[in-house]
C-alpha cells in the first residue's frame, strides 16, 4: 500500500481490517507523514515500510516496531513496488509514475487509483501491461464502474462510455460566479472526502477532463466515444452504453472502499459491503451535460487528449502547479482552468516514446506554469 497515509490509503488498511486473515500487508509507504506510518506499521506489521523523505528517516526508525525493514529515498516506493501480490497506487500526483512503472514492470497486479501517472506516461505504461502475469485494475469510481460494466458485453459489442461527475462544489454556478469563490469553498466537497489535490480538480472539472484521458487509456476508446454526464448524487459511478441501445451502470453510494475492494478481490467479489444501495426508500437521480464555459478544464483536458503526444502530460503538470498556487492563495480559482489554458498553449508538441521524454514534458510544463503564475501575480 503505497500513498498509505493519505485518504485512499488509510481507506485500503481499513478495507483489509475488516478482512482479518485474507490479505497481509507486505509494504506501506508515504512521503513523509512518519507519525502515521510508524502508527500504520504498528497496526498491520508490513515486512517493510517506504519514505520518500529520507531526511526523517533515523526518527521513523526509532518508531517502527522490531523486525520491520525501513527503505528511504526517492525511489523508495517504486522498488516495494515489485514484492506484494497486488500494488494499490494511492500516492497523489505525477510522483505516483514509479510505482505504476515498476509495479507492471514486475508482473503485478496493480490497484491504480494514482491517476496522474496513466494520464502523463499513457503511451509509456501501456507495453508494460503485456508483462506476464501484470494486469492493471483501476481504483478510480468511474474507471472502476466502467471495468465493471464491461464485463456485460464484449469489445466489439461496445458503443461508448459516460463518466458521471458530481459537479463538485460549484454546480450549476455561472463563470461570472465563480470570480470570487474561495479555497475553503472549494474544499467543501458535496458527496466525496477526499485529498486536497482531488478536491480542487473536482471543483474545476479537471478531475473529471483528466479522467476522460484515463478512461482513453485505460480502456483504448477514442475520445469521441467518453462522454461526461453531471449526476450530482455520486450513485452511479459511470456507464458502458453497447450496439444494441442497452446501457450498464454501476450504483452505490459514494464510498472509495467499494472500488479498493474491487480491485484487491477481482475478479471475485469482496465479501463485505461498502455503500450499498437502500431501495426500500426513495430516491432519484440527475444527469444534465456539463458546462463547459463555466469549467473550461474539462475542455482543455479533451484538447490535450486528442492532441496524443505528451500534451495529457503536459497539461497535468501545469494543473498541479496552478492548484498549489491556488491553495497556497496565490492565484484565485478562475486563474487555475485560465493558467492551464494558458500552458497548453505552450506544449512543446513532443512524443511521449519515453520515460524520459515524459519527464522532461513533466518539468517543463512545471517551469513553464510557473512562469505564467508569476507573470500574472509577480
Ligand atoms: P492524499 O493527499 O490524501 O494522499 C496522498 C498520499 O501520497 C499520501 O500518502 C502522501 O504521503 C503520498 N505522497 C505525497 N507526495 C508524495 C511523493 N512525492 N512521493 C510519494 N508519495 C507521496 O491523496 P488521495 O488519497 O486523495 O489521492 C491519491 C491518488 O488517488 C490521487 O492520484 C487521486 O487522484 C486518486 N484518487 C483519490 C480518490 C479519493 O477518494 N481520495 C478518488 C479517486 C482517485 P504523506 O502523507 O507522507 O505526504
Ligand atoms: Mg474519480
Amino acid at each position: 500500500m503505497l500513498g498509505s497515509t493519505g485518504s485512499i490509503g488509510t481507506q485500503t488498511l481499513d478495507v483489509i481490517a475488516r478482512r482479518p486473515g485474507e490479505y497481509d500487508v507486505e509494504a506501506l509507504g508515504a512521503h513523509s507523514n512518519i507519525e502515521l506510518l510508524a502508527a500504520q506499521a504498528e497496526a498491520v506489521r508490513p515486512r517493510v515500510v517506504g519514505l520518500v523523505d529520507d531526511r526523517r528517516a533515523a526518527e521513523l526508525k526509532e518508531r517502527l516496531p522490531v523486525g520491520v525493514e525501513l527503505e528511504a529515498g526517492p525511489d523508495a516506493l517504486a522498488a516495494l513496488s515489485t514484492h506484494a501480490d497486488v500494488v494499490v497506487n494511492g500516492v497523489v500526483g505525477f510522483a505516483g509514475l514509479g510505482v505504476t512503472l515498476a509495479a507492471l514492470a514486475a508482473g503485478k497486479r496493480l490497484a491504480l487509483a494514482n491517476k496522474e501517472s496513466l494520464i502523463a506516461a499513457g503511451p509509456v505504461v501501456a507495453p508494460l501491461r503485456d508483462t506476464p502475469g501484470a494486469e492493471l485494475i483501476p481504483v478510480d469510481s468511474e474507471h472502476c464502474a466502467v471495468h465493471q460494466c464491461l464485463r456485460a458485453g464484449t469489445r466489439r459489442g461496445l458503443s461508448s462510455i459516460v463518466l458521471t461527475a458530481s459537479g463538485g462544489p460549484f454546480r450549476g454556478r455561472s463563470a461570472d460566479e465563480l470570480e470570487l469563490v474561495t479555497v475553503e469553498d472549494a474544499l467543501a466537497h458535496p458527496t466525496w472526502t477526499m485529498g486536497p489535490k482531488i478536491t480542487i480538480d473536482s471543483s474545476t472539472l479537471m478531475n473529471k477532463g483528466l479522467e476522460v484521458i484515463e478512461a482513453h487509456e485505460l480502456f483504448g476508446i477514442t475520445y469521441d466515444r467518453i462522454g461526461v454526464t453531471v449526476h450530482p448524487q455520486s450513485v452511479v459511478h459511470s456507464m458502458a452504453t453497447f450496439t444494441d441501445g442497452a446501457t450498464i451502470a454501476q450504483l452505490s453510494e459514494p464510498d472509495m472502499r467499494l472500488p479498493i475492494g474491487y480491485a484487491l478481490a477481482y475478479p471475485e467479489r469482496l465479501d463485505v459491503a461498502f455503500g450499498a444501495l437502500d431501495f426500500a426508500s426513495t430516491f432519484s437521480l440527475d444527469f444534465s451535460p456539463p458546462d463547459l464555459e463555466a469549467f473550461p478544464c474539462l475542455g482543455l483536458a479533451y484538447d490535450a487528449g486528442r492532441a496524443g503526444g505528451t500534451a495529457p502530460a503536459w497539461l497535468s503538470a501545469a494543473n498541479e502547479v496552478s492548484v498549489e498556487a491556488f491553495l497556497a492563495g496565490r492565484i484565485r480559482w478562475s486563474d487555475i482552468a485560465a493558467n492551464n489554458a494558458r500552458a497548453l498553449d505552450r506544449w512543446d508538441g513532443s512524443a511521449a516514446e519515453s520515460v524520459a521524454a515524459v519527464l522532461a514534458a513533466d518539468g517543463a510544463a512545471r517551469a513553464v506554469a510557473a512562469q505564467i503564475i508569476d507573470e500574472v501575480n509577480p
